[in-house]
């Protein structure tokens, strides 16, 4: 058949699958899926779409991406048609078309390609959601929680997010830092300005709180991480009065965290700090921690080293093997089976004009295909 990686994103990208609509992008892989020998089933969940798509059997290779996109933002600003896969100056421009319609393709279409000329001994899954952006509880979570109630395994996964700064073949993933979110609310006594000693203004608490967490050396980082950091977001009383000590005041703050930490332990260090300065200033502070997703370092070894080499082939670049970045749906895939990201240049994700270029897809597209040769060799 001889997909074109980047026909295939046009056409993905015409798809408005803004998250978590999936507005034709699953229907129309699906019937090209289906058409190729692959067993496709839909695993919807609340208001998302999923697919899970299988070639063969015996040993697996799983791929992982997904469809949905973020919202367009201004449309004005935009010089082009968010969703008219419009090409300019060798680049495809949409939304979605670096995260992630294209590397979806690539993948798509370098798997057709190879199960229709050499059928491997072994099987091929790709595992496509439509709620990556959003909240992420519907997509590859349903994806993997359909699996293990099927008996669907996967060996290995190769997650297809953009993973590279400039140039293709540059980064890997091999892991993620963990990330959580405290909310800190201090509740002091309110009063008159011109009257502080009948008070307890919660401010001056709130920033000694913040100095004292941001001057705490987390860690000097570990042999495959960065050290782990931890960010003021927003600190926030609303008082409009010039002469109104507040009663309460807020702060966030997050922590994206290394393989020395646990979400638990960082949790419970927060806890102490919290309390020695309630008990020292007599306020009460509450704090309420959301775990995004713990740290984690996967699959370095023979998976890496195939990666590593398959880009080597077509790019002439080792990737480095990195653990920076945001999360990505690796942090679920990763209690499944070993899981590497490689992807293309992110540079335009979520912005105004994304775009992608057209060489590099057919480049990712490459890459894959030597990724699932040297896999089934
Ligand atoms: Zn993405």
């Amino acid at each position: 058949m001889n997909i074109d990686p980047v026909n295939l994103t046009a056409d993905l990208i015409r798809c408005k699958s803004i998250t978590p609509k999936e507005a034709g992008a699953l229907v129309l892989l699906e019937a090209l899926l289906s058409k190729a020998g692959f067993e496709c089933n839909r695993v919807d969940r609340g208001l998302v779409s999923n697919l899970f798509a299988r070639w063969g059997s015996g040993r697996t290779l799983g791929f992982n991406g997904h469809t949905d996109v973020v919202p367009v933002g201004s449309i004005n600003d935009w010089t082009v048609d968010p969703f008219g896969a419009e090409i300019k100056d060798g680049f495809l421009y949409g939304r979605g078309s670096t995260d992630m319609k294209s590397g979806v393709a690539a993948f798509a279409a370098a798997a057709i390609d190879f199960v229709q000329n050499s059928p491997p001994d072994g099987s091929i899954v790709l595992a496509i959601t439509g709620d990556e952006e959003g909240q992420a509880v519907d997509g590859t979570v349903a994806l993997l929680d359909w699996m293990n109630e099927n008996n669907e395994i996967i060996n290995h996964c190769i997650v297809g997010e953009p993973t590279c700064p400039e140039n293709i073949g540059e980064m890997m993933k091999i892991g993620r830092r963990g990330s959580m979110t405290a909310y800190f609310t201090i509740r002091g006594v309110q009063g008159h300005s011109a009257y502080p000693h009948r008070a307890n203004n919660p401010l001056p608490i709130m920033a000694k709180l913040i100095c004292d967490l941001t001057s705490f050396e987390l860690d000097q980082g570990s042999k495959h991480f960065d050290p782990s950091t931890l960010a003021v977001t927003t600190i926030d009383t609303g008082n409009l009065a010039n002469n109104v000590i507040p009663a309460e005041t807020k702060a966030t703050v997050n922590i994206r965290f290394n393989d020395l930490h646990t979400s638990k332990k960082l949790s419970i260090w927060l806890d102490k700090v919290t309390k020695r300065i309630a008990s020292e200033n007599d306020v009460e502070i509450n704090t309420e921690i959301q775990v995004s997703g713990e740290s984690f370092i996967t699959a370095l070894g023979d998976f890496s080293d195939l990666i590593s080499n398959s880009v080597h082939l077509e790019t002439g670049i080792y990737p480095e093997a990195s653990t920076s970045g945001g999360t990505s749906d690796a942090r679920f895939i990763k209690d499944h089976c070993p899981v590497v990201e490689f992807g293309l240049v992110g540079k335009t994700m979520h912005q105004i004009d994304e775009r992608v270029s057209i060489d590099q897809v057919y480049k990712l597209k490459a890459i894959y295909f030597n990724i699932i040769k040297n896999y089934f060799a």
